[in-house]
């Protein structure tokens, strides 16, 4: 248009430009309107820029290392919020790497999104080798509670309500939400937009337990001569941590918690029987199951953990129907969630309940004082190199005096012994390798349990179990974050004493010998630690938890002290063809 042009015929009447919105920032506005504050992720295409502009927005951005690391955090802040976590992937490497953490959420019930960009439809439907061509959703369905895409900006909103109910509601998992990179850029009317958007509504509704089930559950207990609670990390999610601990004590029943749920009563309260837990199971002839399975950790239900067959009835409290009768036969199903369950079942008691025969509550107490007194000389041996006990009775200690303090914990020994020796004071402060037993969740898991409760974070690794996430001890620093890391360095896998018979290479399960771990986290700016006693041991996580930051303990522990495989050697298949003389 010529400038006489403009002269002479008037400007046509300008409408105001409507405000747009994009595909980013509904993302963005989707999860903030749920209450959601914090993504962990790694960056890179095509979520490069949703990070950068989710933290301009005013959410937690934790970028960490390797998707799968980002993948636990986000796992382990659903079990400790009952908010899903999320997280970020790059597509196909990157949401693989996310994968393994959305399984293993999905497998431990905890609610969780992993959020990936993926290439475009049209290339990777057609198989034309697209950059990081991948179905992903297709690859994600079996391995999650549930998986959606959203190809529409409008539709954005709807995908993460869906996202977030599927998450939380009934048995809470793991779900996949598919985010194509053209979804991204695309533009619109900002106020649609908006109203596009969908706040989910009371996300994990109340599931009432039918009242004959109540009833039926509350004629079994009744019955019972030598009745036992088994809470499992289910109970510790739910957060009802006071009604659980009414039923215990107006139930007089004794209880072995799982090992999530440890601290959801103190292990020293007089009703624990985790340290008389074979005898427990053993001899009890009913068992309320209140948030734990009968898989493979409880033995299934049978053999020889447990009594005679069918010499144990079980009652159980779970909010997925299906679980009943997984194992064995559940002669009392009680659906629903545990929050009213144990109401309900509270409430059932009334005022003339029965305790348990005494005689059973003096066996449990029994048991349970000789397995201590039995164990208390080990935990406070002072020998140089450190046993397994000695330097766990050390850090036993140490969470006494800082109850509030989460402990994150994983290995095979390092593990199986931890969760015996070290007391837990108080709900959801002991975080493991879950259902699984998975090696590497312990720095994800420390980075989310330090950003989600801010609270100071021990982080109990096995040298092999910490070499999983070692490297997110930059992330650690970068964020400088309250967590110490003691590494129970025995040189090895169960042990580092082991040699290749023919002399060629390292045995297989075994690390440079002497490796000091203290010198990673130096690297990085944090403080670094050697030890070699249970004194020093004590010193230096003390000085660690007191100074707040980034902390790496490398306490050596006898080659020679670990057992094949921790407490599980018995899952592990050995040749039966005996070695000729
Ligand atoms: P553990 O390994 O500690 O025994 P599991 O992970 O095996 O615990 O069992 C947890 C159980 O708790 C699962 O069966 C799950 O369905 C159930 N669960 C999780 N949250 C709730 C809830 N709010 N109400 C009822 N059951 C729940
Ligand atoms: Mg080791």
């Amino acid at each position: 248009m010529t400038a006489l042009a403009k002269i002479v015929h008037p400007a046509p009447e300008v409408e105001a430009e409507p405000e747009l919105t994009d595909g980013f920032h509904l993302v963005i506005d989707a999860l903030k309107l749920n209450g959601i504050e914090t993504i962990y992720g790694v960056p890179g295409i095509p979520i490069t820029d949703l990070g950068r502009m989710a933290q301009a927005e005013g959410m937690r951005v934790i970028s960490f290392r390797h998707e799968q690391h980002a993948g636990n955090a986000a796992a382990i802040a659903g079990f400790l919020t009952q908010k899903p976590g999320i997280c970020l992937t790059v597509s196909a490497p990157g949401f693989l790497n996310g994968l393994t953490a959305l399984a293993n959420a999905t497998t431990n019930c905890f609610p969780m999104i992993l959020i990936s960009g993926s290439s475009e439809r049209e290339i990777v439907d057609l198989q034309q080798g697209d950059y990081e061509e991948m179905d992903q959703l297709a690859i994600a369905k079996p391995l999650c509670k549930a998986a959606f895409r959203v190809l529409h900006a409008a539709d954005i909103g709807i995908g993460v309500a869906r996202a977030i109910r599927a998450a939380c509601s009934g048995r809470p998992g793991g779900v996949y939400l598919d985010l194509p990179a053209k979804l991204f850029a695309q533009v619109m009317d900002a106020e649609a937009g908006q109203k596009s958007l969908v706040k989910v509504i009371d996300p994990a509704p109340a599931q009432r337990p039918a009242p004959e089930a109540i009833a039926r559950a509350l004629e079994v207990l009744k019955s019972a001569k030598r009745p036992l609670i088994v809470l499992g990390k289910g109970a510790a999610y739910a957060q009802a941590d006071e009604a659980i601990r009414a039923l215990v004590e107006t139930s007089g029943i004794p209880y072995v918690p799982m090992s999530m749920a440890k601290g959801l009563l103190p292990d020293t309260h007089p009703l624990s029987a985790g340290a008389a837990r074979s005898t427990a199971l053993k001899d009890s002839d009913v068992v309320l199951l209140i948030g734990a399975r009968l898989n493979w950790l409880l033995s299934h239900g049978k053999g020889k953990s447990w009594g005679e067959p069918g010499s144990t009835k079980f009652i159980q409290i779970d909010i997925e129907p299906r679980e009943m009768d997984s194992n064995v036969e559940i002669v009392a199903p009680v659906v629903g969630d545990i929050a009213s369950c144990v109401q309900a079942l509270l409430d059932g008691m009334g005022k003339g309940w029965q305790q348990p025969p005494s005689d059973w509550i003096e066996t449990v107490k029994t048991k349970r004082e000789a397995n201590i007194a039995k164990m208390a000389p080990k935990l406070m041996s002072n020998a140089s190199p450190m046993t397994f006990h000695a330097a766990l009775g050390a850090l036993r200690t140490i969470v006494k005096e800082r109850p509030d303090a989460i402990l994150v914990n994983e290995g095979a020994n390092t593990l199986d012994l931890a969760r015996g020796i070290i007391d837990m004071y108080q709900p959801r402060k002991r975080l493991d390798v879950g259902t699984w037993g998975i090696m590497g969740i312990g720095m994800g898991f420390a980075v989310a349990a330090a950003v989600e409760t801010g609270k100071p974070v021990l982080c109990v690794e096995g040298d092999s179990a910490f070499g999983f996430s070692g490297m997110e001890v930059e992330t650690i620093c970068r964020y400088g974050l309250p967590v110490c890391i003691v590494v129970f360095n025995n040189n090895g896998i169960y042990r580092g004493t082991d040699t290749d018979p023919t002399g060629r290479d390292p045995a297989t399960t075994v690390f440079v010998p002497d490796s000091r771990y203290d010198k990673m986290m130096e690297a990085f700016g944090g403080v670094g630690y050697h030890v070699t006693t249970p004194d020093e041991l004590t010193r230096a996580v003390n000085e660690a938890m007191n100074s707040g930051r980034p902390c790496l303990v490398n306490a050596v522990i006898d080659p020679a002290a670990g057992s094949e495989s921790g407490n599980i050697g018995s899952l592990n298949p050995q040749s039966g063809i005996k070695k000729k003389k």
